[in-house]
């Protein structure tokens, strides 16, 4: 039986890859932060919490990463442990660049000293091609970090890589797009959207405040994408893959489709002014644009070629559609609401 170990396993990704690899006959270790309140409702919300190895973990204590390799002897690592929220990098920006930046080269390194044989995954991210000049973006775009995340998330990139070739260590790198999923956490800008949805769908809150509507992203079902990270790790050789559906859509879409599933009128703050520039009652329900959500510095337009992938791991990008994906969580939210 083949041992994984996933960090980050209490996270969107970590959940949904645990399922997929217990699936497969997985032997799998969940990496956990130990923090005060405990923090497994993915895991339970999947229905695999008893059935992952849960050990205790840190990436930025390299004795608990040096434990958890030389008492499990794992033969993959798929490190999805991350401060992984943009918008707190830039509130935090030295705590990000250790935990999602250095941590990485923790470590790779102990993974030199004592299991080299074993298969490495890194989870990078389309940040770190920022604002690209070239659309859609792939494995050859240059990069333009545009937060202290995105930057962290470039070094673990390129130390992945150089890790690779020094020292001849099985390690990827998957450049995931952005990826959704009804257990998403709520301070992203979808989850956020679809529960906010169903709180107002349920009589508790009457507006939905939010930041920048006209970025664009290119959002994936997370159910999906993890699956192309074992994919990676099957793969022949170690190598960079973009993992991306193709197709892009602004928050504002976003937000227009999820009240439309959830059958409620949407209304756009500002859009019911009479000639003195009072607030007209539309009745509608509103969407209201608050400057605290806009960043020092944002990425206007992400899309991902997605090509690689489908040829050399034969993942399938198109699995889920942008209209399924925001049904799936507007559908889960609504039915959270209803307990
Ligand atoms: P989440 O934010 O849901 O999960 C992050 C995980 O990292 C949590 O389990 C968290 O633990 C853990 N963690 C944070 N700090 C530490 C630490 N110091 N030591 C150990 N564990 C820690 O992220 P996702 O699951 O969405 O993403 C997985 C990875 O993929 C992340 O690295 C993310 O940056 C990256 N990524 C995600 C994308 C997306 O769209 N989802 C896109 C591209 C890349 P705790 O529960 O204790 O907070
Ligand atoms: P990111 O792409 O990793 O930063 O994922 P997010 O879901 O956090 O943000 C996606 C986009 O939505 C960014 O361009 C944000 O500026 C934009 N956005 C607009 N309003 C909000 C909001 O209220 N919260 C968040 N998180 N993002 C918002």
């Amino acid at each position: 039986m083949k041992k994984a170990l996933i960090t980050g396993v209490t996270g969107q990704d970590g959940a949904y890859l645990s399922k997929l690899l217990l699936d497969k006959g997985y032997e799998v270790y969940g990496a956990y932060r130990r923090i005060s309140t405990p923090n497994f409702w993915r895991l339970e919300y999947l229905g695999i919490r008893d059935k992952v190895k849960l050990i205790p973990f840190d990436l930025t204590d390299s004795p608990s990463i040096l434990a958890a390799i030389k008492n499990f002897e794992p033969d993959e690592m798929y490190n999805l442990a991350a401060q992984s929220f943009v918008e707190a990098s830039f509130d935090q920006p030295v705590a990000t660049g250790d935990i999602t930046g250095l941590s990485v080269t923790r470590f790779l390194d102990i993974i030199r000293q004592i299991k080299p044989d074993a298969k490495f995954y890194q989870a990078s991210t389309s940040e770190m091609f920022g604002n690209a000049k070239q659309f859609p973006q792939d494995e050859n775009t240059p990069f333009c970090p545009e937060s202290p995340y995105a930057v962290a998330k470039l070094y673990a990139h390129w130390i992945t890589k150089n890790y690779s070739q020094s020292y001849g260590i099985f390690a990827s790198s998957g450049i995931l797009f952005n990826h959704e999923s009804p257990i998403r956490g709520e301070e992203f800008v979808t989850r956020k959207i679809t529960s906010g949805v169903a709180k107002i769908k349920a009589g508790k809150v009457s507006c939905l405040e939010l930041g920048n509507l006209d970025t664009r992203r290119d959002w994936g079902f997370a159910q999906d994408f993890v699956e192309c990270m074992w994919l990676m790790l099957q793969h022949r050789t170690p190598d960079i893959f973009v993992v991306a559906t193709g197709e892009n859509h602004t928050v504002r879409e976003f937000v227009e489709k999820a009240f439309a599933i959830a059958g409620l009128e949407l209304g756009w703050e500002g859009e019911g002014k009479d000639e003195v520039g009072k607030e007209k009652r539309t009745g509608k329900v509103l969407v209201k644009v608050n400057p605290k959500f806009f960043r020092p510095r944002d990425v206007d337009n992400l899309l991902g070629n997605p090509a690689k992938a489908v040829e050399h791991l034969k993942w399938n990008p198109k699995k889920t559609s942008f209209e399924d994906l925001v049904r799936i969580m507007v559908e889960a939210d609504l039915k959270r609401e209803q307990g």
